[in-house]
C-alpha cells in the first residue's frame, strides 16, 4: 500500500509537469499569435425576444493556431490570465471590435452595440478603466457602442472597489452586464448596488429549463428580480423554441444562442445583417 502510495504521487507529479510544459508551449505560441494575427472575433447576435429586432452581438475570440487549428478560448483564456498576456490579448479584443462596429455601422447595421468580455485579471488593473478609454480614443468609437460583460467572480473579492470601477465605467458611457449570472457566489442583494444594465442568465440553466424544474425556477427569479432592479435580463445558450417560449412568457428582454444565431465571423455577420434596400 504504501509503495502504491508513492506510484500515485509520482504519477500526479508527472502529469503535472507535462500540462506545465504544455502550458508553457501555448504561452509561446499565444505570444507569436499575438504579433502574428492569428486571432479572429466571431459575432454572436442579440436580439430582442419579443420582436426579434437585433441588438447587437457578443464579440467572442477565436485562436486560429497555424498547426494545431482553432483552440477555443476556455483552452487559452486562462493560460493567458495566468501569465498576464490577457492584458494585450485584451487590449486586441477591444480595438478589433472597435475596428468592426466601425465597419457593421457603416454597412448601415445601426442602433448595435458590440459587447466584450473582460477577464477579471483586466478588470482588477489599476488603470483599466484609463486603458479602456486610450484604446476608444485611438479607434475613434464612442463609449456607446460597447459593452463590457464582467463576471461575479471579478466584482466579489472586493465589493467596494470593484463598484467605483463600474461607476466609472458608466460615467464614461459604457454599458455593463453582470455575465454568467446564477453561477457564482454573487446574489441579488449586491446586484442592487451594481450600476449595471443587465444581467446575462447563465446558459447552464436555460439548457434544462425543459427537464429540470429548479433550473427553470431560477431563470424566472433572475428574470423577475432583475426587472424589480430596474436591469435588462437576456437568457444565454438558447437552442429550442420551447426554452424560447417559457422565456418570451416570462417576459425577458433579450435572447442569444444557437436557436436564434451562432457566432460567425465578422463578415458573414455584415453579409446577414446589412439590409439591401
Ligand atoms: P461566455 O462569455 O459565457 O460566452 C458564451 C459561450 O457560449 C460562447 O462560447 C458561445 O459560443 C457559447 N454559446 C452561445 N450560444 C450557445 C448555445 O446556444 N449553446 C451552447 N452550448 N453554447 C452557446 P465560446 O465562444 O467558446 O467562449 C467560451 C468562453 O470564453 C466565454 O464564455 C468567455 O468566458 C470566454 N471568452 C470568449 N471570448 C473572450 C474574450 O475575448 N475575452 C475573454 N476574457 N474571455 C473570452
Ligand atoms: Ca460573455
Ligand atoms: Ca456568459
Ligand atoms: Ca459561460
Amino acid at each position: 500500500a504504501k509503495n502504491d502510495g508513492r506510484n500515485i504521487t509520482r504519477f500526479f507529479t508527472k502529469e503535472m509537469n507535462a500540462k506545465l510544459q504544455q502550458n508553457k508551449e501555448i504561452l509561446a505560441d499565444l505570444i507569436k499569435s499575438l504579433t502574428q494575427g492569428h486571432f479572429e472575433l466571431y459575432y454572436q447576435p442579440l436580439f430582442t425576444i419579443d420582436n426579434n429586432t437585433l441588438v447587437g452581438a457578443e464579440a467572442l475570440i477565436r485562436w486560429h493556431h497555424p498547426e494545431k487549428g482553432m483552440i477555443p478560448p476556455d483552452v487559452f483564456i486562462t493560460i493567458a490570465e495566468q501569465s498576464g498576456l490577457i492584458h494585450e490579448l485584451g487590449d486586441w479584443v477591444l480595438a478589433q471590435a472597435c475596428r468592426e462596429v466601425k465597419r457593421f455601422l457603416s454597412a448601415g447595421i445601426l442602433a448595435i452595440r458590440i459587447a466584450i468580455n473582460i477577464s477579471p485579471v483586466q478588470f482588477r488593473r489599476k488603470d483599466f478603466v484609463s486603458n479602456m478609454l486610450r484604446i476608444l480614443q485611438e479607434q475613434d468609437v464612442s463609449p456607446g457602442f460597447i459593452e463590457l460583460e464582467i463576471t461575479e467572480g471579478a466584482v466579489m473579492d472586493n465589493v467596494d472597489e470593484a463598484i467605483i470601477t463600474m461607476q466609472n465605467l458608466k460615467d464614461a458611457g459604457f454599458q455593463l452586464a453582470m455575465d454568467d449570472f446564477g453561477t457564482g457566489y454573487s446574489s441579488l442583494s449586491y446586484l442592487k448596488r451594481f450600476p449595471i444594465q443587465k444581467v446575462k442568465i447563465d446558459r447552464s440553466f436555460i439548457a434544462e429549463i425543459e427537464n429540470d424544474i429548479d433550473s427553470k425556477s431560477i431563470a424566472r427569479a433572475i428574470i423577475h428580480m432583475g426587472h424589480s432592479l430596474g436591469l435588462k435580463v437576456l437568457a444565454e445558450g438558447v437552442e429550442t423554441q420551447e426554452q424560447l417560449q417559457y422565456l418570451y412568457a416570462e417576459q425577458c428582454d433579450y435572447v442569444q444562442g444557437y436557436f436564434t444565431g451562432r457566432p460567425m465571423p465578422a463578415n458573414d455577420f455584415l453579409k446577414k445583417f446589412t439590409i439591401v434596400t
